[in-house]
């Protein structure tokens, strides 16, 4: 059965030689826009693509401020310290996710609180988020909500929109609200999915997005801030350009800052690819189509985009019977040149994150060890 998958992915892709997991496409201006780039030789961190850039990602998920960063872990870093997250306090968030998520927490000194995930969605689960907060929220005159065993504040959560599908997000954000926690998503792998026609990234208090080589548009390396509110979104641009005070030729700054800016060259990249989402998106989806009736037809889960969602596809997943027909799978596949992966080994497994609290993961168990990830790009 596993020769039959693999026979189907290389006919799918057309090719008989190496299949990568997702590669990147360059079918649009990219050469246009860098080449105006290297003439104008504002190729670093001023010019008018970083600008245009911000403007046109704001304008297509409709979040009312868009501000780039150099990459998806520094903006969600930045995103983290904007929300008020402090040294000491708890980030609730799902194991099941990109080490990135998790090194952002720690950035700030915070403790992570790992809760499970839904298996339709494979994204934090707002019932697993109300269970943990009816047992072990307090929330407390000062208007924040500590965790009644700890006596932590609970400064954050972070639901991640696992490989592109959405998250249950009205209800995480429901949730998270009845205690004042503020949402962080990290939508780093779902730049045009949407949930009732709202897009990721624009339901909670911040979001996040990443343009890193993998994803489904990318900047070489990037990532950007989305929010609607206006104030949060000036202090991002600020404090991510070195909290410079603004003036025509005096250099003085009043906080410490980032130098998480973008540079004009990648955000250059990064407007072409956007022109082109479109034709992305839709062939992502027709290749999960096609993906989803060959797997219908032998009998192997395929994961479709849940309730209410319109999912990016990011990367396409099946589910395998156990973890040693699944590890048989990637063994097989990738001897022979078809790339596949598990997910990502549990965030609460691994040695930096063992000893913070972790509740029942069973839902993350499972899909980390029967998931496995298929060639996803675009076909063009
Ligand atoms: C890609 C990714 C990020 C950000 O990664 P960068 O490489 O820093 O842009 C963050 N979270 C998740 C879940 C990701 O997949």
């Amino acid at each position: 059965m596993y020769s039959d998958i693999i026979r189907f992915i290389r006919e799918l892709y057309g090719t008989n030689g190496f299949i990568p997991l997702h590669e990147p496409r360059f079918i649009g201006n990219e050469k246009k826009y860098l080449n105006e780039c290297i003439d104008s030789s504002y190729v670093s961190s001023v010019g008018k693509f970083v600008d245009l850039f911000e403007q046109k990602i704001a304008g297509y998920t409709g979040a009312r401020n868009a501000v780039v960063c150099v990459n998806g872990t520094a903006a969600l870093h930045m995103a983290l310290m904007l929300c008020g997250v402090k040294q000491g306090d708890e980030v609730l968030t799902q194991p099941l996710t990109f080490i990135a998520t998790a090194n952002a927490i720690s950035y700030t000194g915070a403790q992570l609180v790992f809760l499970d995930v839904d298996l339709d969605t494979m994204g934090l689960s707002p019932v697993s988020v109300r269970q943990f907060l009816e047992e072990y929220g307090d929330l407390r005159n000062d208007g924040f909500c500590y965790n009644k065993k700890t006596g932590r504040r609970i400064s954050a959560c972070i639901p991640m929109h696992t490989f592109g599908h959405p998250v249950k997000i009205e209800e995480l954000v429901k949730v998270c609200n009845k205690y004042n926690i503020p949402v962080v998503e990290d939508a780093a792998e779902s730049l045009g999915s949407t949930y009732k026609g709202k897009h990721t990234g624009t339901f909670g208090k911040m979001g996040i997005l990443s343009f890193n080589g993998n994803k489904i548009i990318t900047t070489g390396g990037g990532g950007m801030i989305l929010t609607n509110d206006e104030e949060l979104g000036r202090r991002a641009k600020h404090l991510t350009t070195q909290a410079k005070i603004p003036h025509p030729w005096e250099y003085a700054h009043d906080y410490i800052g980032y130098n998480y800016r973008m540079p004009n060259i990648n955000a250059a990249l990064g407007l072409a690819q956007l022109e082109d989402i479109e034709v992305f998106l839709n062939s992502k989806r027709e290749v999960a189509n096609k993906y989803r009736n060959f797997f219908n037809s032998i009998s192997v889960e395929f994961v479709s985009e849940p309730e209410h969602a319109f999912s990016n596809y990011w990367l396409n997943c099946i589910i395998l019977s156990d973890k040693t027909e699944r590890d048989k799978f990637l063994e097989l596949s990738n001897k022979n040149k078809v790339t596949t992966r598990p997910a990502w080994r549990l965030m609460n497994e691994l040695k930096m994150f063992k000893n913070f609290q972790a509740f029942n993961l069973i839902n993350s168990t499972a899909l980390s060890d029967r998931l496995a990830n298929i060639p996803s790009s675009v076909r063009i």
